[in-house]
């Protein structure tokens, strides 16, 4: 990061990626008077359709990088895929924030794994597998399994549960699809979960580190579907340990920016026994699904903690105000009409419920498993939260939970 920190409003922030993320990231920089542009190589795409400008070119391709580097003052993604070589690149021009490495760690479950080991966080067991000879040597003990990519993987996408050691010939083939290079893949033990939970931090470039409450989440068909955030949510000594995890994890990449944390905390059993109450499972070098209740619940939302981090303004630390629950809102919900065209969700029977927050991204068109947009819902209490929410998923089609 550069020494001519800190960016004041009416300079240029630019980011990489255009998707929602992208989208809400240039909200926050507007509302605080800079000007954004998104590189992005869609035509319409959430965070271009909202920025002043968007340089409609490829990732890598130099000339989008150039003028990236000329327009903007510093520069973040949005992408957790983006090519890290391209962050690289931009970093001899510009402050880049998070930087090429940490992202390139993050892309790469193997990678990201023997961090966090270094950082003293528990993981998984787990093995890598990069050809078929490695299979042979996998230890019994990770069986049932989950078989993943160690890129590219998300959403639940690239991973594939294998029971036992006689299936993961066959899992390991269907992750290969039609690479001509073998893709790496790790195969990890199967935990017993007792809930899942996420903390995002965010950390400046001179080190100072703060962070949003611990997040509970559920997940469906292994998409996020709802985050829950409310004082005791999550026992007050797990949430101590996990938010002491996620800043050594945030500091061992001498990371700046905003980082999500995930983690699993263990049913009670051996695995527990063996391991701790709580293994971490993976990270996110930006702005998080599970943090999108802190534009509504908290006094600073993730995407203002992201302009703050890479404009090398103060970190304060955000205060929750209310409880919160964020729905997920995903293409399926268009679709609760079994045939036929896609039909929009009753928004207007939605917003009537006192406390509901609707952020839609803008997408053109509604998709099964797409992400269109989220609810979030506050309230005086957990249990009226809850009971709004409830009441608006029933509205929508979504399963009650
Ligand atoms: P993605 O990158 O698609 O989010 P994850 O590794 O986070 O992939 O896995 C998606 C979901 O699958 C997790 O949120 C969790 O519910 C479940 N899962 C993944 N790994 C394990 C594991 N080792 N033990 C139990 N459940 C797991
Ligand atoms: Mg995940």
């Amino acid at each position: 990061m550069s020494a001519l920190l800190p960016l004041l409003p009416g300079q240029t922030l630019g980011v990489m990626g255009g998707g929602q993320l992208g989208r809400m990231f240039v909200q926050s920089a507007q509302r605080m008077g800079y000007r954004t542009v998104v590189l992005d190589p869609d035509a319409d795409s959430p965070a271009g359709r909202v920025s002043e400008t968007h340089l409609q070119f490829s990732y890598l391709a130099p000339e989008g990088l150039r003028q990236l580097a000329a327009l903007c003052s510093a520069i973040t993604t949005e992408f957790e895929n983006v090519p890290s070589q391209a962050l690289a690149e931009l970093a001899q021009h510009r402050p880049v924030a998070p930087g090429a490495e940490a992202v390139a760690i993050a892309q790469d479950r193997a990678r990201e794994k023997a961090h966090f080991l270094k950082c003293g966080v528990p993981v998984a067991p787990h093995q890598v597998i990069s050809n078929a000879e490695q299979m042979a040597s996998v230890p019994a003990s990770l069986f049932p399994g989950i078989l993943k990519t160690t890129r590219l993987g998300y959403d639940g996408k690239g991973q594939i549960r294998v029971s036992h050691a006689s299936d993961l010939p066959a899992a390991w083939q269907t992750l290969q699809g039609n690479a001509t290079t073998p893709v790496t893949c790790v195969l990890e033990k199967m935990l017993p979960l007792a809930a899942e939970c996420s903390v995002i931090v965010a950390r400046g470039a001179d080190g100072q580190q703060v962070h949003l409450p611990i997040q509970r989440n559920l997940h469906r068909e292994g998409i996020l579907a709802l985050t829950e955030v409310f004082p005791g949510g999550i026992d007050a000594i797990f949430s101590q340990q996990a938010i002491a995890a996620a800043q050594a994890v945030a500091a061992g990449l001498d990371y700046v920016g905003v980082l999500c944390v995930e983690f699993f905390l263990l049913a009670p059993g051996p695995d527990r026994d063996a391991l701790g109450p709580l293994v971490v499972n993976e990270m996110a070098p930006r702005p998080h699904n599970s943090g999108h209740y802190s534009q509504d619940a908290c006094d600073v939302s993730q995407f203002e903690l992201q302009v703050r981090c890479m404009a090398g303004l103060p970190l304060t630390a955000p205060r929750q105000h209310s409880p919160a629950l964020m729905l997920n809102l995903l293409g399926d919900l268009w679709f609760r009409h079994a045939e036929g065209a896609p039909t929009e969700p009753p928004w207007q029977r939605v917003l009537a419920l006192p406390g509901t927050h609707l952020h839609l991204y803008g997408k053109s068109s509604a998709r099964r498993g797409r992400k269109m947009g989220h609810l979030n819902v506050t309230g005086a209490s957990p249990e009226a939260v809850r009971a709004t929410a409830l009441q608006a998923a029933g509205l929508l089609g979504i399963a009650p939970f």
